[in-house]
């Protein structure tokens, strides 16, 4: 039987259909209508019933999207304000007349990452996202843990220690989850545009960054040493709570090499002396494996 995995995004919906091992057997994308409900519920539900004219079956169902969503399906999202407080996975379940299951994006990476990718042979896996935002999630034994609020995984907000503000003289900024001094602001994609306004007092994006460090360009190694001081002590707190035995690295800055061969040095100097890192690798299923994460959570037992 076929598995349907559905990515819901900011700006657009990418809906998969799988076969029973994972592997994409057809993908498509519709714009996201993020201001009207009734509309958002049934632009999904019309793709789903395209996957089912396609397979010529009901198959399960599973759900990523941006936000909070706790146990009971019930979403907090900034990126698609009319599901906010919606309880989509009961409301689908309605429409389609199947069970629902509905997690944040970026735990379905993880999932995705820790049963079929890069973690797979791996006990405890944590999937990081270091994109337009940051956030993950933990697997232990192939599965996410269950929580109740669905907090567990945002790591970008993290608070910045002042060991590290100290030492580069940094700037402390308003996250946009509403609290104050966040790691994300300075770890995501945006943050390196911010670093590197502090660093030169020049506006530049993430890709003239990564192009200069490709030259060997001296600021712009100073930029990826204060990134990797950060991104590095935000995971050795993880590490202290949560013990992975790798780290998968999803999103746009996943895709840096420098930031990927050189955390796990940079990381020990954070961590007890003598310990070694995590092992630290980028997803084998890149921009692809938030859909499949979400297929796979469709297609487990119970999960919600
Ligand atoms: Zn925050």
């Amino acid at each position: 039987m076929a598995r349907y995995g559905v990515d819901i995004g900011g700006t657009k919906i990418e809906t998969a259909i799988f076969d029973d091992h994972f592997n994409l057997l057809d993908s498509w994308r519709v714009n996201t209508p993020t201001n009207d409900y009734a509309l958002f519920l049934n632009t999904i539900n019309a793709q789903i019933i395209k996957a089912d004219e396609i397979t010529g079956e009901q198959c399960s169902l599973g759900i990523g999207m941006p936000g909070l969503i706790n146990h009971h399906g019930k979403v907090l999202s900034a990126n698609i304000p009319c599901a906010t407080n919606k309880d989509i996975a009961q409301d689908l379940n309605t429409l389609l007349n199947r069970p629902i299951s509905i997690k944040n994006d970026t735990r379905c990476f993880a999932l995705s990452e820790a049963t079929l990718g890069a973690g797979k042979h791996h006990s405890r896996v944590f999937g990081a996202i270091i994109g337009t935002g940051a956030a993950g999630g933990l697997c232990i034994n192939g599965k996410l843990e269950q929580t109740t609020l669905g907090i567990a995984g945002e790591y970008g907000h993290i608070p910045l220690s002042a060991q590290l503000q100290q030492k580069y003289q940094l700037p402390i900024f308003t996250c946009g989850c509403g609290l104050t001094g966040c790691v994300e602001s300075y770890i995501a994609g945006p943050g390196i545009n911010r670093l590197y306004q502090h660093f030169t007092g020049k506006t530049e994006t993430a890709i003239y960054w990564h192009q200069q460090l490709k030259l060997k360009d001296k600021t712009a190694k100073k930029i990826l040493d204060c990134y990797l001081d950060i991104l590095s002590e935000t995971f050795a707190t993880l590490i202290k709570v949560q013990e992975p035995d790798i780290i998968v690295l999803g999103g746009g800055l996943s895709l840096v090499d420098d930031i990927v061969t050189q955390l796990p040095e940079v990381i020990k100097r954070h961590l007890f002396p003598g310990f070694p890192s995590p092992k630290i690798v980028a997803a084998q299923f890149g921009d692809s494996s938030g859909v499949r994460g979400a297929a796979i959570l469709g297609s487990l037992p119970n999960e919600s």
